[in-house]
């Protein structure tokens, strides 16, 4: 997982204070130092590192804390629960709308899982709120997107809708909401298309398709791989279109991924789901408090 050197240094740094009958404020102070550079060498970003070792440092060297029977299992507990703070606190959910169909808006830099992440998405809602997804090609310009989606949707059983590379996304997704009102649809993702990099083309597009369909929702595709510009594209994307959510990817990956640990501090946006490897299945409900467990150990 993304998180697994963090979670080893994390994880040493507060065994030290685990069991112990007495703490001072020397040793939070250490351990504080540890778990700063921990997060700093997995790339969480500068200002939420401070915001998080203020917050663990002011409530651990409390005389309750310090004077109480378990100091070093309460510090572990603060920890625990800021990280769980970090990473959003509650679990959210994306929401339906009350009149059919609901429409999701997939964004995102290129390469970070969109058009894999709809499928997973739209098979993951049909198992619970939705009872037949439509996927909707709106990325007429990576090649062989479209194609893509097919076979994604292909694999599960889910239709995709499209009109080729030639016809604007704007009058695509108009039409894909006309087609799955009429087929009644009730759930309709749209995947659109994503740059290397953010550019105002992209941005005045995706606008346009906010406008045309107004989704219910418009979730952010984040490779949790990507470092501190995982950070900045979830920023830019808000700015511009107004984010209701974030999927995390390849959180399975191998990399240090502690930016997208800054990722709902920064944004503000919660993250409601998480990829988990490549296959359809691989895409989980996000929550905050399993996910901080898992990297405290
Ligand atoms: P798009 O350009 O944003 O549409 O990205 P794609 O959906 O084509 O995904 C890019 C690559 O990332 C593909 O090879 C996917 O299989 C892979 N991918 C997507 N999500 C995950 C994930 O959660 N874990 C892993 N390991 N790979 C993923």
């Amino acid at each position: 997982m993304v998180f697994e050197g963090l979670s080893g240094k994390l994880q040493e740094a507060v065994n030290k204070l685990r069991g112990k009958g007495r703490v001072s404020e020397k040793d939070v102070k250490e351990m504080m130092r540890e778990i700063k550079l921990a997060l700093l060498e997995a790339d969480v970003n500068f200002k939420v590192v401070k915001d998080f070792i203020g917050k663990v440092s002011e409530r651990s060297v409390g005389q309750d804390v310090l004077e109480s029977l378990t100091p070093g299992q309460q510090i572990i507990k603060i920890v625990h629960e800021e990280l769980i703070e970090l990473l959003g606190r509650e679990s959210s959910k994306v929401t339906f709308s009350p009149k059919s169909p609901t429409v999701f808006m997939m964004v995102g830099l290129q390469g970070s899982g969109k058009t894999t992440t709809s499928g997973k998405l739209a098979s993951l809602l049909r198992k619970q709120n939705a009872k037949k997804p439509l996927l909707v090609a709106c990325d007429v310009y990576r090649p062989a997107a479209i194609k893509q989606l097919e076979v994604v949707g292909g694999q599960l059983n889910i239709p995709v809708f499209n009109m080729g590379d030639k016809v604007n996304p704007v009058e695509i997704a108009k039409a894909a909401i006309e087609h799955a009102r009429l087929k009644l649809y009730d759930l309709v993702i749209i995947d659109t298309a994503g740059r290397l990099h953010i550019d105002e083309e992209l941005m005045n597009e995706l606008v346009g398709i906010k406008k045309a369909v107004m989704p219910q929702e418009i979730l952010l595709v984040i490779d949790a791989m990507t470092g501190q510009d995982a950070v900045n594209v979830s920023q830019s994307f808000d700015e511009k279109l107004g984010v209701d959510g974030i999927i995390l990817t390849k959180l399975d990956g191998d990399t240090r991924g502690g930016a997208a640990l800054s990722v709902k501090a920064v944004t503000g946006k919660p993250i409601k789901f998480a990829g988990m490897g490549e296959k359809l299945s691989d895409l989980e409900p996000f929550f905050p408090d399993r996910m901080a467990s898992r990297i405290l150990g």
